[in-house]
């Protein structure tokens, strides 16, 4: 039988990270509450398989398999006991994940990951009976681009938990590193310090967003600017992340009011098709 792999909210992230586990070979279980969102992700999926198939890099018959590996599921109820890993990619809102991840741990899973951007892994391991099967499991955005992984290692986290997600890292392609629980770890720290003063520079009128971000792009040599990744990103999900940096490190990461009116007004970037960009069919405009 396949490994099994358990995937919960099947939003941008956990839509990313099925993709990879299922050509890593496991039986993917994408657990999401929303049916509509749910169905809509299997769907890209399909879509994301036919488009690898077109290029060349899947066979016809790998796309039909890595598909057969899916099950969307409406709740983690629905999920048998003992996967090899769970991967949990709910909003960024630490009362949602702790309730999650006792939920998820009572399925007895060998790994236990969080994607969190930036909540402390001791904070969210509160509450669950093996801490030390517990780990920050930090995917970055496409995930099936992105070579990153960032494994967080809480207080408890045992070290054959640190080594089964270094080896889990290596079968879905990616290359990790492995750094302490601190909020915001070793990237979003530094990523939405970027992003937030990038908005703040919009507000204050010292450039369009497309010249900010032209500015880091041919000045800095980022491969993209800070206003696009926001849009990338999710506008909502960096204003969940910049409060928690803000609650553990100051106002340093106060939200400008410019991000909390735009997510207000439904401005989320590519996912709403508006943000510092527009977006046509995933598209920038
Ligand atoms: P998202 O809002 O796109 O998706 C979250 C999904 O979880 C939604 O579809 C929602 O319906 C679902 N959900 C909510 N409660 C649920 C529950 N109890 N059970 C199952 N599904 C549930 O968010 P996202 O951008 O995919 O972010 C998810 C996590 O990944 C966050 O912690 C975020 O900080 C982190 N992250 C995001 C990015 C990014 O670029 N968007 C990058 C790295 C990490």
């Amino acid at each position: 039988m396949n490994d099994r792999c358990v995937v919960v909210g099947a939003g941008t992230m956990g839509l990313g990270i099925a993709y990879v586990a299922a050509g890593a070979g496991y039986a993917v279980e994408l657990v999401e509450v929303d049916r509509a969102r749910g169905e809509a992700a299997v769907a890209r999926l399909g879509e994301l398989w036919d488009r690898a198939v077109g290029r060349g890099k899947l066979t016809a018959e790998q796309a039909a398999t890595n598909r057969s590996r899916m099950t969307l599921r409406g709740a983690l109820a629905e999920v048998a006991e003992g996967p090899d890993v769970v991967v949990e990619a709910v909003p960024e809102r630490t009362d949602l994940k702790r309730t999650v991840l006792r939920e998820a741990e009572a399925l007895r899973p060998a790994l236990l990951g969080s994607n969190t951007s930036s909540i402390s892994i001791a904070e969210l391991a509160d509450g669950l009976a093996r801490p030390d099967r517990f780990l920050g499991l930090h995917f970055f955005n496409p995930v099936w681009a992105m070579a990153l992984l960032e494994v967080v290692v809480g207080p408890a986290t045992a070290p054959e938990t640190t080594d089964a997600a270094v080896a889990l890292a290596g079968r879905l392609g990616k290359d990790p590193v492995v750094v302490r629980d601190m909020p915001g770890f070793a990237t979003s720290r530094l990523g939405v310090t970027l992003g937030l003063e990038a908005i703040r520079m919009v507000a204050d009128g010292v450039a369009s967003p497309a010249d900010v971000d032209k500015a880091m792009v041919l000045g800095y040599r980022h491969p993209v600017g800070p206003l696009e990744l926001t849009d990338l990103v999710g506008l909502d999900v960096r204003l969940d992340i910049a409060r928690t940096l803000q609650a553990a490190y100051g106002d340093r990461f106060a939200p400008p009011p410019l991000l909390v009116e735009m997510v207000a007004a439904g401005k989320l970037g590519k996912k709403s098709g508006q943000g510092f960009y527009r977006w046509e069919n995933g598209v920038k405009a």
